[in-house]
């Protein structure tokens, strides 16, 4: 096929389940393509000499060769092609942002639409699952010096992956009774199956990585007991999971649950409806995440309070459109200003209309309140999803230098903290961000480990990413 040809193909877009079903379960929402449907979208990657696709994925995955391996029908060798760079091929192909990352990039979308490259990774995998393929590289024996690792997200998970894979036996220490992080308890499993998660700890256990739920580091054991205790180096991947505040009047009253709060509730099983009418504040991917989790636990009336315009939503567009078939109302140019209640418990929400003010250099322009523009919603709760700080109980009894919004400050390069023995990666350091760029400081921080526990250089033959990597 010539380029001109792979041009004129057009992408291909997944079946979905119709909205009416979904909102009435938590089942995966959208399909893997079928075979011919991704070999012929694997037909449009015009295998760029500089593919930009690569430099747009946090991971550096080798995007156009496991395309071509794809297409020549080469299944099994364009997963491990994919898997040379990508610890969680299954999870990232669900829910990377891909239009922020590979497919943002992709030359493709310049003048049309981008490879559906997220599509055709998920191809790749589901396609080794469904054929009874082995996923896992070989487990190292194990050497003599051992690594804790605290929180089991997508940096932790990273890191005791390659560090397993090197030898060095890891124990994951994880606060909550499940393990994934985010991916458990934060994003829906509507997104992301759980089996799916479940399987890469499986992987994990069989190169040897225990993993000891129920545990926080700081309070029920400290970073200096673990090292009395023989773990020669500590990676720090707790993520940001302290809820940030609206910072309004009524903000206490029962019928206020903040957004990662409430999805942990529902995540860890709790049988939780908030009432008939929900309102949703934010407009990133927590806040639709919230909102449609709320239809699926009963709530009918949700909508969404913005102090933006839709254009300006930091969501994903396929997550907006997602949430508005699902029959949720965006409420745009508005902010809460004060929660009302009755014998403790909310009962309307005051809100004031936003108009947007200044733009910044990146065109993004600060919202301002209107004088005299308030008015008031009736609604059973109200889940504020503005974003999400780091909590560092970890810390307990070690100092280490922290940022001025309270994440780890680490050597770029190395992800090595103030404290020698301990590194750190993922929503921890970078604050609330996404999978690949958490398995891509684990997988950094994993290498500085190795070295530091073997004596050698961490920064040796190594260099800072910048944006054009
Ligand atoms: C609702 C929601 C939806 C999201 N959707 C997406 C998406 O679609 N795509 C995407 O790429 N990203 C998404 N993200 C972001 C993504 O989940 C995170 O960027 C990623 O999980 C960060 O990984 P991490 O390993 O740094 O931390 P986390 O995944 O947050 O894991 C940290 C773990 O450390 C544990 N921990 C914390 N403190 C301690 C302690 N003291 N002792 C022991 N354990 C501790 C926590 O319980 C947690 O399990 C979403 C996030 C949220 C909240
Ligand atoms: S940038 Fe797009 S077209 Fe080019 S190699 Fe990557 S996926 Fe293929």
């Amino acid at each position: 096929m010539n380029k001109k040809e792979r041009m004129k193909i057009k992408r291909h877009y997944p079946a979905e389940l119709p909205a009416a079903e979904r909102i009435t379960n938590f089942n995966e929402v959208v399909s893997g393509f079928d075979h011919e449907t991704a070999i012929l979208e694997a037909e449009r990657c015009l295998q760029c000499k500089k593919p930009k696709c690569r430099i747009g994925c946090p991971i550096h995955n080798d995007i156009p060769r496991f395309i071509s391996l794809l297409r020549e029908g080469k299944i099994e060798e364009a997963y491990w092609a994919d898997r040379e760079t990508n610890s969680l091929p299954a999870i990232c192909s669900r829910v990377c942002p891909h239009e922020f990352q590979c497919e943002g990039a992709c030359i493709r979308g310049i003048k049309g639409e981008s490879v559906a490259i997220g599509m055709l990774e998920r191809y790749i995998v589901d396609w080794m699952v469904a054929n009874n393929k082995n996923l896992l590289k070989p487990c190292a024996l194990p050497k003599d010096k051992k690594v804790a690792i605290v929180g089991s997200g997508p940096a932790g998970m990273t890191a005791a992956f390659c560090l397993a894979h090197a030898g060095y036996p890891c124990t994951i220490f994880e606060s909550l009774p499940i393990f994934g992080g985010m991916m458990a308890v934060g994003i829906p499993a509507y997104r992301l199956p759980r089996p799916i998660i479940d399987a890469e700890f499986e992987a994990l256990k069989n190169c040897g990585v225990e993993i000891v739920n129920n545990i926080v580091i700081g309070k029920d054991k400290t970073l200096a007991q673990l090292k009395e205790e023989g773990f020669s180096a500590v990676f720090i991947g707790i993520g940001a999971h302290k809820s940030r505040k609206l910072g309004v009047d009524g903000e206490e009253l029962e019928g206020v649950i903040h957004g990662v709060d409430y999805l942990r509730r529902v995540n860890l099983g709790e049988n939780l409806n908030l009432g008939s009418n929900i309102v949703v504040v934010g407009g990133g991917n927590v806040a639709i995440d919230c909102a449609r989790t709320a239809l699926r636990t009963g709530s009918d009336k949700v909508f969404i309070l913005y102090r933006r315009t839709k254009a300006e939503m930091p969501a994903s567009q396929a997550e907006v459109h997602h949430l508005e078939e699902e029959g949720v109302k965006i409420e745009m140019l508005a902010a809460p200003e004060k929660v009302h209640g009755h014998n403790g418990k909310l009962t309307k929400i005051e809100c004031i209309r936003m108009e947007l003010g200044e733009c910044d250099s990146s065109g993004r322009c600060r919202p301002v309140p209107v004088p005299g523009s308030n008015f008031m919603i009736e609604a059973e709760a109200i889940i504020p999803a503005i974003s999400q700080d780091v909590d560092d109980t970890a810390n307990t009894g070690t100092t280490f230098d922290m940022s001025r919004w309270g994440t780890y400050e680490v050597d770029p390069v190395t992800m090595q903290t103030s404290v020698p023995w301990v590194f750190a990666g993922g929503d921890g350091v970078l604050g609330p961000q996404t999978v690949a760029k958490a398995v891509f400081q684990g997988k950094e921080a994993a290498e500085s480990i190795r070295r530091y526990l073997e004596g050698n250089d961490l920064k040796e033959g190594r260099v800072e990413e910048t944006e054009e990597q």
